[in-house]
């Protein structure tokens, strides 16, 4: 009985923890960025050359992000926390109230590029960021503007854009709207059709080549992401309404 008592006490003050989060962003008092650490435990997502599931770097680079955030005095809200499940629609929803959602990725590279290497299925195929958005979303434009000013952030932090999403192969052929910045337009990638907000997916980097791999373990590498994030978000409270 005692133990029933504390899970409803547990549930209940989550509950109104939810609907105070709610009501807040319905008033207007929302942080104005919400980040999205793709995939979960239950849905790990690409494996890395080293045979780590994509989630761990998302997470990762979400926590580095939000954290750099905070020591700068910015605010922003996350998705998915821990072990918890979300689908893609419940993570887009998530986004309204918020000036820009920010899905965070890491990319991988189409099975015929696979091969085996010290055991594991690995590429020197790609390697680098790239951004997507897209054109179903409601607020696309705006999208648009923010990706290109994430993507000149990170170029002139020397960072290198990926176009293998845009070779004529299946399951690529995605139209590289700028290929300077490696910005692509995917329609129905589910998180930014459905998101109540100008958004972005972000992948940082090819966790299936071994460099890049351990490029985004790499604190410096993590950090200037964040550093890009906080500048975009900057230029995003500036500009928007
Ligand atoms: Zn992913």
């Amino acid at each position: 009985m005692g133990l029933f008592r504390r899970k409803l006490a547990l549930v209940t003050s989550l509950l109104f923890f939810c609907l105070l989060h709610v009501a807040f962003c319905e008033f207007g008092f929302c942080s104005d960025l919400i980040l999205d650490p793709g995939h979960s435990p239950g849905k790990p997502g690409a494996t890395s050359c080293s045979g780590l599931p994509e989630y761990q770097f998302n997470d990762q680079l979400v926590s580095t992000i939000e954290r750099f955030l905070a020591e700068r005095g910015l605010a922003c809200d996350v998705t998915r926390r821990g072990r918890e499940e979300l689908s893609l629609k419940e993570r887009g929803a998530k986004a309204r109230g918020h000036k820009l959602f920010l899905s965070v990725h890491h990319d991988s590279v189409q099975p015929v590029y696979l091969e085996r290497m010290h055991g594991q299925l690995c590429s020197r195929k790609a390697h680098g960021y790239s951004l997507f958005v897209s054109q179903k979303n409601a607020f696309f434009e705006t999208s648009l503007l923010y990706a290109r000013v994430l993507g000149e952030l990170l170029v002139a932090m020397g960072f290198q854009p990926s176009t293998h999403h845009g070779e004529a192969i299946k399951g690529e052929n995605r139209p590289l709207l700028d290929p300077r910045l490696g910005i692509y337009q995917f329609d129905d990638l589910v998180v930014l059709k459905t998101s109540e907000a100008p958004a972005i997916l972000l992948e940082a980097a090819v966790i299936v080549h071994p460099d890049d791999e351990r490029l985004a373990q790499h604190p410096a590498f993590q950090r200037a992401i964040a550093e890009a994030v906080v500048q975009t978000l900057r230029f995003v409270q500036n500009t928007s309404p």
